[in-house]
């Protein structure tokens, strides 16, 4: 796919990764939809992709509500005519062990609420952005392109039952889709970061972030412009489909 001109749609535009991808996708001449929860970070990205001169339109709708969902992609069809391309990638963390004991004695467990709030973001969110996306391109017959964002927690990481949960299901969705899809010309493929520099790590203590930097032969974290690199490998790479991209630094978990 050749980005320039196309409409692409980023949930969780206002966070770390997804604002690194708009940018990078608005210096190769892409249309923006940027969708999240209707924060002041999503106003931030749109003024800096605008800056780029790039056509771009904010949108406020929870990734995890079907009647939220249903009704922004169809007005984003609308305002763009038409959607070629879509990043699943607004997620959330709600870390915790399933079960803490302490001689003998269970005294904290993961509850049922922080387990469904992160599979119904990361995973229920997922699945509706990529129905409705899927659902306005077949529409408007465009080849379109849809990336989900897991996570190298998929195969399982201590404290996020439910995080690696949502990523594992996010990688299943993902060469599903490639399957059931590819026969109205859409590729969808996902991509499994390790530990990205963001807000988020620059908060950890410097001791942790050393441990986790020295975990990676690369010996360094992540950056989100990386990730965004990554983004437009697959939107650029007509032969990928149904595959993850595990971008990690060779983190081994
Ligand atoms: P982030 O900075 O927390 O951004 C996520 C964005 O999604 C936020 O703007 C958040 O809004 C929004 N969001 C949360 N719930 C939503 C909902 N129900 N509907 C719509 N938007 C919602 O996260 P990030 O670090 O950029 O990560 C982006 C994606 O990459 C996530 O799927 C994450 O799991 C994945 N990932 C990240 C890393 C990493 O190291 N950063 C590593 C592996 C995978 P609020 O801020 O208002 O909640």
């Amino acid at each position: 796919m050749d980005i320039k001109d196309k409409v692409i749609v980023i949930t969780g535009a206002g966070g770390g990764l997804g604002r690194a991808m708009a940018l990078q996708l608005a210096k190769q001449g892409a249309k923006l939809a940027l969708v999240d929860l209707g924060n002041d970070a999503l106003q931030v990205t749109l003024d800096q992709v605008v800056a780029l001169d790039a056509n771009a339109k904010t949108y406020n709708a929870d990734v995890s509500n079907e009647t939220s969902v249903e009704s922004t992609f169809s007005q984003i069809a609308e305002d763009f005519n038409g959607i070629d391309g879509l990043i699943n990638n607004a997620g959330i963390l709600r870390d915790g062990l399933l079960l803490k004991a302490k001689d003998g004695d269970v005294v904290s467990k993961m509850s049922l609420e922080q387990f469904q709030s992160v599979i119904d973001v990361n995973l229920t969110g997922v699945f509706l952005c990529g129905r409705e996306a899927a659902l306005q391109m077949i529409k408007y017959k465009r080849q379109g392109v849809i990336i989900n964002m897991s996570s190298v927690a998929r195969q399982g990481n201590m404290g996020q039952t439910n995080y690696s949960a949502s990523k594992a299901g996010v990688v299943a969705m993902t060469v599903t889709w490639a399957r059931e899809l590819g026969r109205y010309g859409i590729r969808v493929g996902a991509i499994a970061p390790g530990v990205i520099r963001t807000a988020m790590t620059d908060a950890m203590k410097p001791e942790m972030r050393e441990r986790l930097e020295k975990m990676k032969p690369v010996g360094r974290l992540g950056t989100p412009e990386e990730i965004a690199h990554t983004a437009k490998y697959i939107f650029e790479n007509d032969f990928f489909t149904g595959r993850v991209i595990e971008i990690d630094g060779g983190l081994a978990m």
